[in-house]
This record gives structure tokens, sequence and C-alpha cells, in this order.
């Protein structure tokens, strides 16, 4: 027999399993933006809740769109991808799995907020480099190949890369 929790844990990780549309080695469980599923009786229909990057990300409209087709293809006719602001996404939602894809494929894994503290997080935030590992890194632009990430240039090996803005 069939329990509706299984069907909402497998329709998760379905959900999940789906590529970030910016970042197509990661998936969007690895990003941590898939919150939950939702099996509403007895139609069937599934709604799934998904937390954007940032407010306005733009490719929460294309994780949708994605999240929408392979639950189609997966045999659910209704799917509603509903947008939850709150509890807002954080770069603590990245996986550990997704932190070393993200520095695998030379993108500077945004550093996880230290637990202890609950105080600001100081500005001086040295971003180190994914190739050769120096900290002293420069920004050369607040906007890389998405608005999600910025371009930043190693001074010590000159090497440009994007980081996740820290959030
Ligand atoms: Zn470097």
């Amino acid at each position: 027999m069939v329990t509706w929790t299984s069907v909402e844990e497998e329709l998760l990780s379905l959900a999940g399993s789906v590529p970030d549309p910016e970042l197509p080695v990661l998936t969007l469980e690895e990003l941590g933006v898939v919150r939950g599923v939702d099996v509403s009786e007895p139609e069937g229909r599934v709604t799934v809740r998904l937390t954007p990057t940032y407010t306005g990300c733009p490719a929460i409209e294309a994780m949708s769109a994605d999240i929408e087709r392979v639950l189609h293809n997966h045999g659910v006719a209704e799917v509603t991808v509903q947008t939850v602001l709150s509890p807002a996404w954080s770069t603590d939602d990245i996986s550990p799995e997704g932190r070393r894809k993200l520095a695998e494929f030379g993108i500077a894994p945004p550093r996880p907020h230290d637990a202890a503290s609950d105080g600001p997080v100081p500005l001086t935030l040295s971003v180190r480099c994914p190739h050769c590992g120096s900290t002293d890194t420069e920004l050369l632009s607040r906007f890389s190949s998405t608005a999600c990430k910025a371009l930043r240039r190693c001074v010590a090996c000159q090497e440009p890369f994007d980081h996740f803005k820290e959030l």
C-alpha cells in the first residue's frame, strides 16, 4: 500500500533532482531551494514549495517550469509551484555536496555562517580563490553570468571566478 507520505517523498526527490538552470552541476536539492511537496486529495494535485535564492531572482521561473515538466513526465497532471519567501533562502541551505561541486566548478562556495554567532555578519569577509586558494581577491563586477553571482578576480593568480553573493 502506498502512503501519501512516500508519494510526497518521491515527488520531493523528483523535484529536487532538477538541475539549477544557472548552475546545471547543482541540483535544486543541493542548492536547498525545494522546501516541500504537498499532495492534495482526492484530486492528486501537487504543490511544490520553492524558495528563490534571492527575492526577484529570475531563475525561479525556469526552476518552476523545469519542476512542472519533470513532474508532468512522471504522470502528475496538475502541478503548482508555489514561491515561498519565508523563511528566506540563505547560502547555508546549500548542501555539503553542493558546496563541493561549486568548488569543483570553479565557483567560490559561500562560507557557512558561524552558527555560534547571531550577530551581524562582518562586511570584511574575504573571498577565497577557488583556483589557488588565495584570499587576495578583488570584485570585478557585482553581476557576472547571472544576477545571483558576482564576478571576482584573484590578485595572486589573476584568474577570474564567479562568487555566490552573500545573503
Ligand atoms: Zn587564485
